[in-house]
């Protein structure tokens, strides 16, 4: 851990996934806290807490400002008690919250910094790594490719070389202007997106399933008119994409009416 701080990572997160050992999550956390990160974000997954665990986050919480812990149960008992606190510092989100990739409003951040990241980089992966609990480092969560083990590093320099590896850097680079549907949706410098894009041959990206939000319609999954990609003409998948814009353009005059041709012949994906 503390080739990371070393390496200027000074932003953390951890997930538990299963019930812990009470007093060994405690040591476990006292000791990342003492290695001086930014900010610390404390992912739990459990539906078996107890109130005494839940009371020594919350401590921990209080005492450690840089401290964020997000308790993500489907026990209401739990929420009501964790809410009924006054100086409760846990957000609780439901167990399916942790696993969905959806988007939604709540995946935008609107700030300078992010949107400039995101003009060249993917604002998920960017300089992101991430260590199973059996030390395995990899570029993604749940990855079956991995490029070492931080138990077996004795120095920066060798976590150094790993993080250089083009292969390790690849998602970095895949920024929503190189991924087929994003880069046409007026949402994409705002957006961050925890789906795996995909390469193509042709060095473009895309992603294997669909955002709840269709760009070339305006409309979100829970909107009235809303229809996915390919009732719009839309095909996006490995071997390209494509518009059938007379499709497209019938689909728009019934949800929107008359169209402004003039506008959407200038824009990107018009052609
Ligand atoms: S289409 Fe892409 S950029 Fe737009 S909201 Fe969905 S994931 Fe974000």
């Amino acid at each position: 851990m503390l080739f990371l701080t070393e390496l200027q990572c000074f932003n953390f997160a951890i997930i538990f996934e299963k019930k812990n050992d009470i007093y060994l999550f405690e040591k476990n956390i006292k000791e990342i806290i003492s290695l001086n990160f930014n900010s610390i974000e404390l992912h739990i997954i459990d539906t078996e807490y107890n109130f005494e665990f839940v009371d020594k986050i919350n401590i921990l919480a209080n005492e450690h400002l840089f401290l964020h812990p997000v308790l993500y149960t489907n026990n209401q008992k739990i929420v009501q008690y964790i809410y009924s606190k006054q100086n409760n510092r846990i957000l609780c989100e439901s167990v399916c919250n942790f696993y969905s990739y959806d988007i939604s409003y709540d995946s935008f951040f609107c700030n300078i910094m992010f949107f400039t990241e995101s003009q060249h980089y993917n604002t998920y992966y960017h300089k992101k790594i991430f260590i199973s609990k059996d030390g395995l480092i990899s570029n993604m969560l749940n990855s079956s490719k991995n490029f070492g083990n931080i138990n077996q590093i004795y120095n920066k320099c060798e976590l150094i070389e790993i993080i250089a590896l083009q292969d390790f850097q690849l998602l970095w680079y895949a920024s929503k202007e190189k991924i087929s549907i994003c880069k046409d949706c007026e949402f994409r410098h705002l957006c961050i997106d925890r789906r795996i894009p995909l390469k193509r041959k042709n060095d473009s990206w895309y992603f294997t399933t669909e955002c709840n939000y269709n760009p070339y319609i305006c409309k979100w999954k829970n909107e009235h008119g809303y229809l996915p990609l390919n009732d719009c003409g839309i095909i996006c998948n490995e071997h390209g994409f494509s518009i059938d814009k007379s499709k497209l353009k019938k689909v728009l005059k019934n949800l929107w009416g008359l169209l402004k041709t003039q506008y959407f012949s200038s824009s990107n994906f018009w052609g």
